[in-house]
């Protein structure tokens, strides 16, 4: 749905100066995130870390034009067509935009609050009516001042039912959500301690909780819990209010009996006179709340959607605070870190329990202080303690002040504590894990993750490791080298050279690249889907692309008259005028390109028409690695220059040029014109010595040893009993093979690995998902890690016992390869 900019002054009763008609369908609260500059206002939030204001300008380079700001920046005079929004509270402003937005729907709107299970009841709702209903919902848990703006902003003509969270810590906050969400219909999923410290009682935080309902038409909730009953009496709420209960029969959802089976749950509910009986995937408690809250909803707003017994069973849990990983020694790791409160904490133990089941594993928690809990640390450490109890925890260690200082209070058969969890980390019960079932359940700022990781099972996969650090270290190795004021291209097409493009795209945005190019638009799209926001050229534009082309700003690069026509013809079709496009020469690759007496034709086509302006002119070289060939490089060089010249001289305006390659910037740095194109060497391979030296290498080929077999001199091994072993051999098997980029004629020893510095050569041919390395010369083991490329074995080693180029090595790794990527 789209505003006009002077509608949104209005709305927002903010003062402006002279506007362009701009019209805003996105609103934008963090630089990062841009995609659509046209469409986009940009509310420049302040908050404890960050001032929205300091990005005014950048945003306004990428394309924006419309801001909301507490004031004019000093910059203004450099944005002479933005409209500048002025108001006192920018945050207030966009709240407002959002309430008057949610004004214009008249459809079903449920507004979920409570301490816990809000986003699980969202979703589970959504995956019970998403069939009935076109719904729209709040992302992930935007609950917040910010997201529950952010999340009514989404909704348009098409739905039918908006689902939002809205998440309080302070007083007067929900009176705003209200506004903003005025949900027709409540729930309230139920009422714990966190956040406490801000409110008078928890009374109190109910009563504002459930403000969030002034305007509904029914609220629903647990009648069970008396403290939410008694509230909503108090509210005046309780004539709307449509209870649950497996107490009372006469309630209008009354849970007759919940049964437990191994795996699933029976819920045998009345309503409307008639029994239902669901069967359900889950065995927690609260879980099985959370859907009983669903089962109440769906009975007042579409009782027929009830009749379906499947959804219920098809339901799937809802990842997003509980994960499930392997650990070392035969443990498994149970990853909480989303809410620090008793609350979930009841709740994660509960998920531990029934995890457990069976299983011979030990129960251990490892448990940070719970901050904001609004209790005595004395009351708050001798309920966590009950609590522990209750579940059947073994084994507990307490990571921080508080919980040392009352360690007496647990009664565990084996506990631990620590000040600190760098003292923990460093302690020798790190290491003392063994077959158990480990909670981790700590408040952010106690870093757990630093816990996990070490207790983390290092998982047999084969993975294209990508240090994004090279990638930088690498661009600004070659910026070093060029001219101030040139710019550079990076390229990442054919998914950034295997690396993954998205990722490098994104760091070389960050660091200031001027230009991304890729060879295709479906490359292009998939990066501004993304939110990279940088210039992108197309290499080799389809005919077929032009619609993703103008959709996504990507530039197209021209080679022939019939691509220059046809693009004429759709940006004038389109209205479109000085569409960015860059002119290709051919210059001797006799690849894709105008020839150079082609330029009086194009300069008269150009000049008769405005859809298009040639941005930049260049051309490709065709040997600049190789001495043998410079000669012919340098007339490469001659024609390109005298091209550009005419070229520029018909048009009548400047273009930029380029013609330098990786190894031209290397080799020939004195052409760098105006601009250079970065390649291979960007991923760390360089044509000459002195550069390799200086340049990092990006991607890292890795996997494990699955298993390591013992076999009799005579042996073959492998299909087609290519290789018979000389000597009694250990063989090894890794998870890679040719359908994984592992190319079969690496086979039968022409190929190396790295296994703990070793170099082991292949033995037999290579098979589509696996191959066999012999490591009788080493003392290597099942599960160590093995380097197929990347430092201490290059890959342009690789390439040269494939009699190929790095290039192609690189862009080979399939896709199932798992990329992992990271900053030391
Ligand atoms: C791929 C490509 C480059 C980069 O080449 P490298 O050898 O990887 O540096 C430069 N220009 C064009 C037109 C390309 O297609």
């Amino acid at each position: 749905m789209k505003y006009s900019i002077q509608e949104i002054a209005k709305i927002i009763r903010a003062t402006h100066r002279t506007l362009n008609d701009g019209v805003i369908e996105r609103l934008l609260i963090d630089s990062r995130m841009l995609s659509f500059p046209e469409t986009t206002l940009f509310f420049a939030l302040k908050t404890r870390t960050n001032d929205g204001h300091r990005y005014l300008f950048e945003l306004y380079r990428l394309g924006v034009r419309s801001f909301v700001v507490n004031h004019e920046p000093a910059e203004a005079r450099m944005m002479p067509d933005a409209n500048f929004l002025v108001v006192t509270d920018v945050l207030a402003a966009m709240q407002s935009l959002a309430a008057y937005h949610r004004k214009r729907f008249q459809i079903p709107v449920i507004g979920i609050t409570g301490s816990n299970g809000k986003t699980i009841v969202k979703e589970l709702l959504y995956q019970l009516l998403h069939a009935d209903f076109n719904i729209v919902r709040s992302p992930r848990s935007y609950n917040s001042q910010i997201g529950a703006p952010l999340s009514v902003w989404q909704m348009d003509e098409r739905h039918t039912l908006g689902i939002f969270e809205a998440g309080i810590s302070q007083p007067d906050e929900m009176e705003k959500l209200q506004r903003i969400i005025l949900p027709t219909i409540g729930i309230i999923t139920n009422i714990g301690e966190a956040h406490q410290e801000n409110f008078a009682s928890a009374t109190q935080k109910c009563l504002e909780k459930l403000s969030l309902f002034t305007d509904s038409d029914v609220v629903i909730y647990n009648a069970d819990d008396d403290f939410i009953a008694s509230s909503l009496d108090k509210a005046y709420l309780s004539h709307k209010a449509v209870g649950w209960s497996r107490r009372d029969s006469e309630a209008p959802l009354y849970i007759k009996s919940i049964q437990k089976k191994e795996s699933t749950t029976e819920l045998r509910c009345e309503m409307l006179d008639r029994e239902h009986v669901y069967e359900i995937p889950f065995t927690d408690d609260a879980s099985i709340e959370d859907v009983i809250h669903c089962i109440a909803l769906m009975l007042y707003l579409k009782p027929t959607s009830l009749e379906n017994k499947q959804i219920f069973s098809e339901l799937e849990p809802v990842a997003m605070r509980l994960e499930v990983k392997e650990g070392i020694n035969g443990c498994q790791l149970i990853n909480d870190t989303y809410n620090s409160d008793i609350n979930s904490l009841d709740i994660a133990l509960d998920f531990q329990l029934s995890r457990r089941a069976g299983k011979p594993l030990k129960t251990t928690i490892v448990i940070s202080d719970i901050l904001q809990s609004g209790m005595l640390p004395k009351t708050l450490y001798r309920k966590v303690a009950e609590l522990l109890r209750r579940k059947r925890v073994e084994r507990i260690i307490g990571i921080g002040r508080d919980l040392k200082e009352y360690a007496a209070a647990f009664e565990i058969p084996e506990k631990e504590f620590y000040l600190t969890t760098d003292e923990f980390i460093h302690s020798p019960s790190i290491r003392s894990f063994d077959h158990e079932l480990v909670l981790l359940k700590g408040s952010r700022v106690f870093h757990f993750e630093r816990i996990t990781e070490l207790l983390e099972k290092k998982v047999h996969e084969t993975v294209l490791e990508v240090n994004l650090d090279a990638v930088v270290h690498n661009f600004n190795y070659f910026r070093s080298r060029l001219r101030r004021e040139t710019k550079m291209v990076c390229m990442v097409k054919a998914f950034g050279y295997g690396a993954g493009a998205y990722e490098v795209a994104r760091t070389l945005q960050e660091h200031r690249c001027d230009y991304l190019a890729v060879a295709v638009a479906d490359e292009g799209e998939a990066l501004r889907k993304e939110g990279i926001t940088i210039p992108i050229m197309v290499m080799d534009p389809e005919f077929s692309s032009f619609n993703t082309l103008f959709e996504y700003r990507l530039e197209p690069e021209v080679y022939s008259f019939r691509l220059l026509e046809a693009l004429i013809h759709e940006a004038g079709r389109r209205g479109i005028t000085s569409y960015p496009i860059h002119i290709k020469f051919d210059t001797g690759m006799h690849r894709l390109g105008f020839q150079p007496e082609d330029v009086p034709a194009i300069c008269q086509r150009l000049s008769s028409q405005s859809e298009l302006a040639v941005r930049s002119t260049f051309s490709h070289l065709v040997g600049s690695d190789s001495a043998e060939h410079d000669d012919f490089t340098r007339r490469q060089f001659q024609l390109f220059t005298d091209a550009a010249n005419q070229l520029e001289h018909g048009l009548g305006y400047t273009v930029l040029r380029h013609i330098l390659n990786s190894a031209g910037i290397e080799r020939f740095g004195e052409q760098q014109m105006d601009m250079v194109r970065l390649g291979i060497s960007l991923y760390g391979i360089s044509a000459t010595d002195r550069d390799s030296r200086r340049l990092q290498p990006v991607s890292s080929l890795r996997t494990t040893i699955l298993q390591i077999q013992t076999v009799p001199a005579g042996d073959s091994v492998g299909y087609g009993r290519r290789t018979y072993l000389q000597r009694p051999s250990r063989i090894a098997i890794i998870p890679i093979g040719y359908a994984d980029g592992m190319d079969r004629h690496l086979g039968n020893g022409v190929g190396q690995v790295l296994i703990g510095g070793h170099r082991c050569p292949t033995v037999g041919n290579i098979c589509m998902d696996l191959c066999m390395i012999d490591v009788t010369d080493t003392d290597a083991k099942e599960g160590d890690s093995v380097t197929i490329f990347g430092p201490g074995l290059p890959v342009s080693e690789m390439a040269e016992r494939l009699g190929t180029i790095p290039y192609e090595v690189l862009t080979s790794i399939s896709p199932r390869v798992k990329r992992i990527y990271y900053k030391e």
